[in-house]
């Protein structure tokens, strides 16, 4: 995936790539020589290719590198979301086996301790410190570095998505379905080197990992490099700016500015959201307030990009347009029977993007793809007459919050550990800021008291801040069909 860069690099090095929000800017030639020291620096700690690096990072230019190192020399990169917890890094520490954790200063100790109970990789930072730290050794490492040359089967990144069952599976992404992917984006959104991209998104999902930085990167585009998001600093950004991405939830933030205007996005050609359904409210409140229409596409940790908007043409509001090109989508039922236009069914999936398995659970990769290798993505879906997909479902039990996926198993299994709590069920309720807002209901145990913030409280402790409950209802049981199945749909009447 690196040689895409490396031909940007190439056709411009002095042109800049990146731009802080505090005035520092990298030319794609520095990019380039950064990245062979960040690579250098990680071979000499005893790397070798197809390790894994894993990476719970903020995000920042520096930890970027070390993405764009491990491309670049055939490691394997494992970003974990800042927001984990011990026990969710344990067992993705336990389950990737990494060759070297690279974390946050204020985190190492932490990360040591659990790192020597498991797998007893080396934890590092990224800071100056001479013996944790990599800063030292990145600015005494060689510039130069060849860059591996990795097959298109060749692993590049390990994603953990939530698992139905509560574990999170490891998708294995090669280097094939991220160049598929990044050529499929860059063409049908007609990205170029006059572009600047406004990246706001973090860096330990698809989105912003791959979406975003391939897009500019391998067009020799410029990105506007924010740390987060904040909806006042994008909108004083935009006019300095031609292509933005986010989820639905920025989009509503964006909203809320009263310096939204066609006025402030004036250099703007391109919105573009997803990981998550943009309602058709705010795609036309949007439209009103900036004049643009946002243009929305779908895809997945599994298989990047899968469908798009057009670029010209009709941006229909809630569809996600469009296969990409060398993806094929079909719509079927129960038996894998393609199913005909306006009849909702799951979607499969087809093509180079498509990952190449979960990490070390063959079975389970096994149930995922038809015999004939389509791969289920477990959303419904359905085509129109004109052949826009429309996503109105998920076969698997799961909430979007923020962008983020919850699934409710992990965080029921969490509730039910709590000594007052007999059983959980966890829905996602609307929610005017992250589209859904995960909800718990709980059932406790006779004579046993607790307040709902007590609980919340105690879920923060061990899960990500955005899988943790924003509410908590007391029920005295939770209602059941025949099948003794918890029925989340009344629960979602109840509560929504
Ligand atoms: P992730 O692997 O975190 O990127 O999550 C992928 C899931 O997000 C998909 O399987 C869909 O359920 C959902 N998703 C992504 N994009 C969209 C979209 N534009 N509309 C609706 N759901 C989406």
């Amino acid at each position: 995936m690196y040689l895409e860069i490396a031909r940007a690099v190439a056709n411009g090095p002095d042109r800049i790539a990146i731009e802080t929000e505090d005035g520092a800017s990298f030319t794609y030639g520095e990019l380039h020589r950064e990245v062979a020291r960040m690579a250098n620096a990680l071979l000499e700690v005893g790397l070798q290719p197809g390790d894994r690096v894993a990476a719970q990072l903020h995000k920042s230019v520096a930890s970027l590198f070390v993405y764009l190192a491990c491309l670049r020399a055939g490691l394997v990169y494992l970003p974990l979301n800042t927001a984990y917890q011990s026990s969710e890094l344990d067992y993705f520490l336990r389950d990737a086996e990494p060759g070297l954790i690279l974390v946050e200063p204020d985190n190492a100790d932490a990360v040591t301790a659990l790192s020597k109970a498991s797998v007893g990789a080396p934890v590092m930072t990224l800071a100056e410190d001479k013996d944790s730290g990599l800063a030292q050794r990145v600015a005494e490492a060689s510039a130069r570095f060849d860059t591996r040359l990795c097959a298109a089967s060749d692993l590049a990144v390990i994603i953990y998505t939530s698992g139905t069952t509560g574990r999170s599976k490891g998708a294995m992404v090669t280097h094939g379905n991220l160049v598929s992917n990044a050529r499929a984006l860059t063409q049908v959104w007609r990205f170029n080197n006059d572009d600047v991209l406004l990246h706001t998104l973090p860096i330990f999902h698809v989105h912003g990992l791959f979406v975003a930085t391939h897009c500019a990167l391998t067009s020799g585009a410029r990105m506007l490099w924010h740390d987060r998001f904040d909806a006042a600093a994008v909108v004083r950004q935009l006019k300095r700016a031609s292509v933005f991405m986010g989820v639905p939830t920025y989009y509503t933030r964006l909203l809320g500015e009263p310096g939204l205007s066609p006025q402030s996005c004036r250099g703007m050609r391109l919105f573009i959201s997803g990981s998550a359904p943009l309602l058709a409210e705010t795609h036309s409140k949007f439209e009103q307030r900036s004049g643009h229409r946002i243009l929305e596409r779908y895809g997945m940790s599994e298989a990047g990009m899968i469908t798009s908007n057009p670029y010209d043409g009709e941006r229909r509001a809630g569809t996600v347009g469009f296969a990409l090109p060398g993806v094929e989508v079909r719509v079927v039922d129960d038996t894998d029977q393609v199913l005909p236009v306006g009849e909702k069914g799951a979607i499969q999936i087809k093509g180079e993007n498509v990952f190449s398995g979960y990490w070390r659970m063959l079975e389970k990769t096994k149930q995922e793809f038809t015999a004939d290798g389509w791969f289920r993505t477990g959303d419904i879906g359905v085509f129109d007459r004109d052949g826009y997909l429309s996503i109105v479902g998920r076969a698997k039990d799961l909430i979007i919050t923020g962008g983020y996926n919850v699934y409710p198993k992990e965080i029921e299994l969490a509730l039910d550990e709590l000594q007052q709590v007999v059983e959980s069920a966890v829905i996602g309720v609307r929610h005017a800021d992250y589209g859904e807002a995960v909800t718990g209901i709980v059932v406790l145990r006779e004579g046993a008291e607790a307040d709902e913030a007590n609980i919340i409280a105690t879920l923060k402790s061990k899960l990500a801040g955005y899988k943790v409950p924003k509410r908590v209802h007391f029920v005295e049981g939770l209602p059941r069909n025949a099948m003794g199945k918890v029925q989340k749909n009344l629960l979602r009447e109840r509560f929504g």
